[in-house]
Parts: C-alpha cells; structure tokens; sequence
C-alpha cells in the first residue's frame, strides 16, 4: 500500500529505518532485530541504498523480504546521481515485481571525482529528476523525498534548499522524511517556513539515538546536523561519569524526549533511524506515550 494512504490513517506512528548488513552471516541477528522492532507495529519501515549503488542487491533482497516474509509496509530508499536510467528502471522493475509499493527517491551524496561538467551530463542530477521519472513511469509507486530542517550541506540557503523541497513535492512526490536533528525547534521552525510557502504535504521527522559518541560524530560530520551546546555538555558529563554506557542511556533519553515532543507537539509520527539495533529502539518506544 502506499504510505501516502497509511499517513491519512492512525496517528500518530513510529515508522523505523533500516541498513542493509554488508556481510550476510549478519543476516539471522538483523532479522532476529527486525522481529523484535514487528512489536511496535511500525507504519512501514524503510532500508538505505548504498552510496552510487554499493548495496543495490542487498536492498533490494532485504526490502522484498520485510514485506514478503515479515507483512511490514516497506519503502526502499533509492539514488540517482551517477545512475543510468535503465539501471534505475531494473532496479524499480525488481522492486514492483516484489510487491514493494513506495520509494524514498534521493540524489544521493556526490561522488568524490568528478566535475560539474561530468555532473551536468548524467542522466539525473537532483532528487526531483528522479522523482518525475519514477511518477512518469511507475505511477502506482508511493514517494518519499528528503527534507532538511537545518538546511542541506550544499545549498547556498535554507530558503533555497525549502523550495527545492517544494519543486520535489509538486513534481509528485506524497511526503517527506526529515534528516535527523537534535533539537525540536529546528523541526518547527522548518514546519512554519515550509508551510508559509504553501507546502501541505506531510513532512515526517526523522530522530536518530545516541548510542555512541564516535558514531554521532561522523554522522553530524556528513549533515548539517548540529548539537546543542547543552546537550554536549550533558553528553560530555555522562561519558566522565560513566563512560559509553552512560552516554547511551542519556542518547535513548534524549531521543524519547525528543519523539515524545514532537507527538505532542502535533507531529504526524517519527520516523526512527534504527541503526538495527532493536534494544534501544524498543526502550525508546517503551518510554513514548504512543499506541503500539
Ligand atoms: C531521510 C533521508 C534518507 C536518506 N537515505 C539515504 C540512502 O539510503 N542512501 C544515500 O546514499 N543517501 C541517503 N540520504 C542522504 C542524501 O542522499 C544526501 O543528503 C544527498 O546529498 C542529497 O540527497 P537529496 O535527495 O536530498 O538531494 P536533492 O533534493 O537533489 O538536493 C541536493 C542539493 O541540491 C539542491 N537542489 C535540489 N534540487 C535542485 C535543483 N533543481 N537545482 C539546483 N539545486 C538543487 C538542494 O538544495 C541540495 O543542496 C538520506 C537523507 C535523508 C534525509
């Protein structure tokens, strides 16, 4: 079903996002985790795509059995810069032909070589290339797109970035999904400005647990993410105090609080980057006033 269909239903919804595992003798624990996370009857779960395509079988193999073998909705994420158009269409084929209804269309980060001339002549260039191509030739597909409440790395303003979240939106996609933030007001602020300029689709937002100081770190290194200074210094004191584990009981606290006001605040779900680890996901939703 699409997910644009699910978002007129209950509220509000955890949604939850997976990675593929690289190695497959990793297989059995991440399905073993994505069993465990089947208890929080997710709206639909999602499973990244590989930077340029590095993990386009296993997608597309772990998408197809989430639905088939485990009944969840399922959205696979998918990006276009450096893609050909007929290795998307098998990749959108294989995807239809698995019963999969909904793709999270990206451009995906821009490869390391290359210059804007080479850019200029691949096929897609933006997520919204990518999202008229798949409303043109996949009709029934649901669509996701990204949003960036702190603004994109590479866009020269915030305004700018909020209308090309709108071009992507009005080119036919149903929804989006937030890159993670730290701080609610990033999302309300963001919400305010986007409805201003007319956006009425839902923009889901995406929480991300801290669970270890090195991981955040290289995460907000690749987003424009920040963390607040208070936040810092409450993880800087649990790490003198009690090391990683006291890190990771003030990350599962902070997300809940974090999930909580925004259900509260009138959010339509959250959307929570699992990092397959379905302990802490599972106490994070233990603390969350939500119906599972
Ligand atoms: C929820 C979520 C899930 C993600 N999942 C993955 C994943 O599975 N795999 C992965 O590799 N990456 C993933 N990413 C990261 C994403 O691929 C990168 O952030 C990438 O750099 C931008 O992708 P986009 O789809 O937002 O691009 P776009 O929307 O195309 O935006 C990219 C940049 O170009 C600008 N721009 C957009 N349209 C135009 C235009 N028409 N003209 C000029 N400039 C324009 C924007 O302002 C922005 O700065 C995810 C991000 C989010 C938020």
């Amino acid at each position: 079903m699409r997910i644009s269909e699910l978002l007129r239903g209950t509220k509000p919804f955890l949604s939850l996002e997976f990675f593929p595992p690289k190695d497959k003798l990793q297989w059995p624990d991440f399905f073993k985790a994505v069993e465990k996370l089947r208890a929080l009857h997710p709206l639909f779960v999602s499973v990244t795509y590989g930077a340029m395509g590095s993990t386009r079988a296993n997608t597309l193999e772990i998408v197809s059995r989430l639905k088939n073998d485990f009944g969840l909705e399922t959205m696979a994420h998918l990006t276009c810069i450096g893609a050909s158009r007929e290795g998307l269409s098998s990749f959108l084929d294989e995807l239809v032909g698995a019963g999969v209804d909904n793709v999270l269309a990206l451009r995906g980060d821009l490869p390391q070589e290359g210059s804007p001339r080479d850019i200029a002549r691949m096929d897609f260039q933006c997520a919204s290339d990518l999202v008229a191509y798949i409303r043109g030739h996949y009709p029934s597909l649901g669509i996701g797109v990204a949003a960036y409440p702190e603004g994109h790395p590479e866009a020269p303003s915030q305004k700018g970035d909020l209308s090309f979240l709108k071009r992507k939106l009005e080119t036919g996609a149903d929804f989006a999904i937030t890159q993670l933030f730290f701080d609610n007001d990033h999302y309300w602020e963001f919400m305010r400005r986007a409805r201003e300029i007319g956006v009425e689709k839902p923009v889901i937002p995406g929480i991300l647990p801290i669970l270890n100081l090195g991981n955040v770190q290289k995460v907000i290194s690749l987003s424009n993410s920040q963390i607040s200074a208070p936040l810092r210094e409450r993880l800087r004191k649990a790490m003198e105090s009690g090391g990683p584990a006291a890190v990771k009981v003030l990350g599962i606290r902070h997300a809940a609080e974090q999930a909580q006001g925004l259900i509260d605040g009138g959010a339509p779900g959250v959307h929570l980057y699992t990092l397959n680890k379905a302990d802490a996901c599972l106490e994070i939703a233990r603390k969350l006033q939500i119906p599972t």
